[in-house]
């Protein structure tokens, strides 16, 4: 039995995280146990990563049989895992070429650097600007902090890169005016996650499409959290129907695995030639072995047909909890990524919501302090939403009753 404990986070972390009291030593679907083999059900998914729920044995036994083939050569080399993996991102998709990362922020690092190497050699270096939308959420790179629209997370790590301007997500006026010949790129998510689950209006997608068209900038499609069948398709790009240049990919990805992936059309994708860019563990054999078996699992019809289902299975829970209790404004987001935005009465609270919840044994997200976030895995079973959904009620009652 290990000696630690949350008092021993204090004392030897860094304290950039505030983790809740608990801490999970064991997994199994949307389950989790402490260790004193207390039981919660788990809506959080750890944050929108673990699609295929804890510990799918199918992902278990990709790892181990890697584990005991190859796990690294570094890119000096290529791999069967890698290279099987991008295959099928190239089948699925609008995309010709792939560049492994190993995280969100990285594959996105990726995609900017590659929008500005293209622009400046298409186009010279006036050709640099980055648009990007307020409360978009990129990473924690410095780069990306600063194409990311929210402020606190840049504010003192100055001097920040330049060249970017944040405009009103889904304001097509503002874009239409902000967009010129200077603009290298325009990058923003399909649905704005951390910034408090706000789709993409169909119009607004359309319309960075056509703009980006024709002014000669990269679409970007951060698809870091509704990738990977989140939202009911393989990547919700599919849902609007408009392709980008360049996707990221992560979370998913890898089903709990650190792995992400830039997606790129083959004319963008030169511009990273032999040199330009790289990583010493992105493309690494083990969790690209283990990605291509999360690929498999999930680019399932018949899984991408059940996300929607569960969707249902929450919203009717959701609006029945909101008719006794009236907390939420609105119910939001596509497919099991499910944003319950508070009302006036209850603003700022999201986190009251999410530690009621842990009371009840129940494992929720906020998205800012106003956003209640369910991101369950894509297989939660009815009779756990079911179970989930009744914690969930209680821990609403002891908010609203105090
Ligand atoms: C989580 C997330 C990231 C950052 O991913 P990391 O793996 O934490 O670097 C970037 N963009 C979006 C939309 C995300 O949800």
């Amino acid at each position: 039995m290990s000696n630690v404990s949350r008092e021993t986070f204090d004392k030897v972390m860094v304290p950039n995280y505030s983790p809740l009291k608990i801490i999970p030593v064991k997994g199994e679907g949307a389950r989790l146990w402490d260790k004193e083999g207390n039981e919660y059900v788990d809506f959080a998914g750890g944050i929108a990563v673990n699609a295929l729920g804890h510990c799918n044995p199918e992902l278990v036994n990709a790892l181990k049989s890697q584990s005991e083939k190859l796990w690294h050569l570094s890119n000096v080399f290529t791999n069967e895992p890698a290279l099987e993996l991008a295959e099928k991102l190239v089948n699925a998709t609008f995309a010709d070429k792939v560049f492994f990362a190993n995280s969100g922020g990285e594959a996105n690092e990726a995609a900017f650097k590659l929008a500005r190497k293209y622009a400046f050699d298409n186009y010279g270096e006036e050709k640099h600007e980055i648009i990007a939308f307020k409360q978009a959420f990129h990473g924690r790179t410095l780069f990306t902090v600063s194409v990311g629209g929210q402020p606190k997370y840049s504010q003192g790590f100055g001097p920040l890169p330049q060249g970017i301007t944040h405009l009103e997500f889904n304001n097509i006026e503002m874009l239409e005016k902000s967009i010129s010949d200077k603009t290298c790129a325009v990058v923003l998510e399909p649905v704005q996650g951390e910034g408090g689950v706000i789709p993409a209006t169909q119009e607004f997608m359309q319309k960075v499409r056509e703009l980006c068209d024709k002014y000669n900038a990269i679409m970007i499609l951060d698809e870091i959290q509704t990738g990977m069948g989140r939202t009911g398709q393989l990547y919700a790009y599919m849902d609007y129907g408009v392709e980008p240049d360049l996707l990221t990919s992560a979370k998913a990805l890898g089903g709990g695995f650190p792995i992400a992936a830039m997606l790129a059309k083959e004319k963008f994708a030169t511009a990273l030639n032999v040199g330009s860019h790289g990583s010493t563990y992105g493309g690494n054999a083990l969790a690209c072995a283990v990605g291509s078996k999360a690929f498999d699992l999930i680019s399932n019809q018949a899984l991408l047909d059940g996300v929607n289902e569960r969707r249902a299975l929450f919203e009717a829970k959701l609006q029945m909890i909101n008719e006794k209790y009236d907390v939420f404004e609105q119910v939001r987001g596509k497919g099991l990524l499910i944003g319950a935005a508070l009302n006036q009465k209850y603003l700022g609270q999201a986190r009251d919501f999410m530690v009621a919840a842990l009371e009840q044994n129940l494992m929720i997200l906020m998205a800012g302090p106003d956003v209640i976030r369910f991101a369950p895995s894509l297989v939660v079973t009815e009779a756990e939403i079911e179970k989930g959904m009744v914690a969930f009620e209680k821990a609403v009652a002891k908010v609203v009753n105090g």
